[in-house]
């Protein structure tokens, strides 16, 4: 049996009930085949492959909180530190009720591979809990990331793990941490990214996912002979990241016809209003029927459906599995040309490789996305030198460095006789460079 098989026998056998995270393993492992197979003994004897998809430290916790009503609840809290080979661990805290072991597992992996890919240097993590933010007061959103972070603080700091947002973790939860972090710490460090702009946050950081998305797909166009001004384009997800996707593509020239949340979706025949979206979402934290009331030419549907409208491009902003193999069917019917996954790992792998065979440019998260953790390193380095820069400052890097993934994984899958197949271009450019640090530092 091929090492790659052996490890991945090995993980779904030591990782029961994990199924996402046996996903995110497959992907990866499958696309890293022939760079593998060239060096099969050596990575064998030094069980590389299995130390990369072992986390080097997993803390689960309990979270205690009090209620408006003065009931006790309790929630599951996890805090996976999967690879510092690179750089400190990395990445954000999701707060979802689906939140469980396996899903901060598969994020801690990917978030392994995207944090290389930016050429930064940061090692990969996930957290997160089951706490549902969802219809909570401020004052009990408050009581439950202090105690989270009562926990959570023994774990991390600057230089050795700094969290961020994810899915339910925004400003107003990273303030409350950051607050409760430096009351038991007595220290003013960049522990957290996406922090406020009065207390060290980077401007830009709130819009750089969706920024980033459109810079690398801006990117990928050109570079294949189109163009993204004048594009249709649909998006899912109402969050951050498909907020400022559509607020970006529509800067660049095209069209957004779409947005989803967990209840129903958008269809708005004159594109998407990005001003009354934030208003409904950030300000008011409601639901999209509020736009649609407030939108004549938008049309709100039940349930899920934006993969159904025609496009050129499509941007699955919201969560894992949401755009399956009937949704690229109906996407390639409808003649797409571009899919550039904003959200982590929103694609099936059966959806992904019918895209693939039917010549759709494909780009999946860990590069596609990867513009919001890159411009948390770049707040790091700010809070490091206690210096703030300028929107377009930040905002240049941010797109110099998409553009910068773009052509590496596009060169990676070159070099591997892939060419057009970016999801292994990016697995395979993430993987080189920290196996290289992992067995530069020894058995570690
Ligand atoms: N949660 C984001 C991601 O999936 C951002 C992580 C970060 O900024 O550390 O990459």
């Amino acid at each position: 049996m091929s090492y790659v098989d052996e490890v991945y026998n090995y993980v779904v056998e030591k990782n029961p009930a994990q199924p996402e995270f046996h996903q995110a393993v497959k992907e990866v492992l499958d696309s890293l085949r022939v760079v593998i197979d060239a060096n099969e003994e050596e990575y064998r004897k030094d069980a590389l492959l299995e130390r990369l998809c072992t986390p080097e430290r997993q803390i689960l916790f309990r979270v205690p909180w009090v209620d408006d009503k003065g009931q006790v609840q309790v929630n599951n809290g996890f805090r996976i530190q999967f690879n510092s080979a690179i750089g400190p661990y990395k990445g954000g805290l999701r707060f979802h009720p689906s939140v469980n072991l396996g899903i901060i597992k598969f994020l801690g992996f990917e978030q392994i591979f995207k944090n290389s890919l930016t050429g930064l240097p940061i090692g990969g993590g996930k957290g997160g809990s089951d706490f549902d933010p969802k219809g909570k007061s401020d004052r009990e959103i408050m009581a439950f990331c202090q105690s989270f972070m009562t926990e959570l603080f023994r774990h991390i700091g600057a230089d050795t793990d700094v969290p961020a947002g994810d899915i339910g973790v925004g400003g107003r939860e990273i303030g409350y941490m950051y607050g409760q972090y430096k009351r038991i710490r007595d220290t003013y460090e960049g522990v957290l990214t996406g922090k406020g702009l009065t207390y060290g946050g980077s401007l830009a950081r709130t819009q750089a996912t969706g920024y980033g998305l459109l810079y690398l797909t801006e990117e990928l166009l050109k570079c294949n002979g189109s163009d993204i001004s004048g594009k249709t384009v649909v998006v899912s997800g109402a969050g951050n990241v498909a907020i400022y996707a559509i607020e970006k593509a529509q800067q660049l020239g095209a069209k957004v016809v779409t947005c989803s949340d967990s209840t129903g979706w958008i269809y708005d025949s004159e594109g998407i209003d990005v001003e009354l979206l934030k208003e409904v979402k950030e300000v008011k934290r409601a639901r999209l029927t509020e736009y649609a009331a407030a939108r004549k030419s938008a049309e709100y549907h039940e349930g899920r459906g934006v993969w159904s409208i025609k496009c050129d491009v499509a941007l699955p902003c919201a969560t894992q599995n949401e755009l399956q193999l009937e949704d690229a069917k109906q996407l390639v019917a409808n003649g797409v040309q571009a899919v550039c996954e904003g959200a982590n790992m929103p694609t099936t792998i059966e959806a992904t490789e019918y895209l693939q065979q039917n010549k759709v440019m494909f780009v999946g998260g860990k590069a596609a996305n990867a513009g919001g953790v890159a411009t948390s390193a770049l707040e790091m380095s700010q809070n490091s030198e206690r210096l703030h820069w300028t929107f377009e400052e930040v905002d240049a890097k941010l797109k110099q460095i998409m553009v910068n993934i773009y052509h590496n994984i596009d060169d990676a899958a070159k070099k591997y006789g892939m060419e057009g197949n970016y999801v292994a271009g990016a697995n395979i450019a993430g993987f080189l460079k920290v196996a290289e640090a992992m067995k530069a530092q020894g058995i570690v």
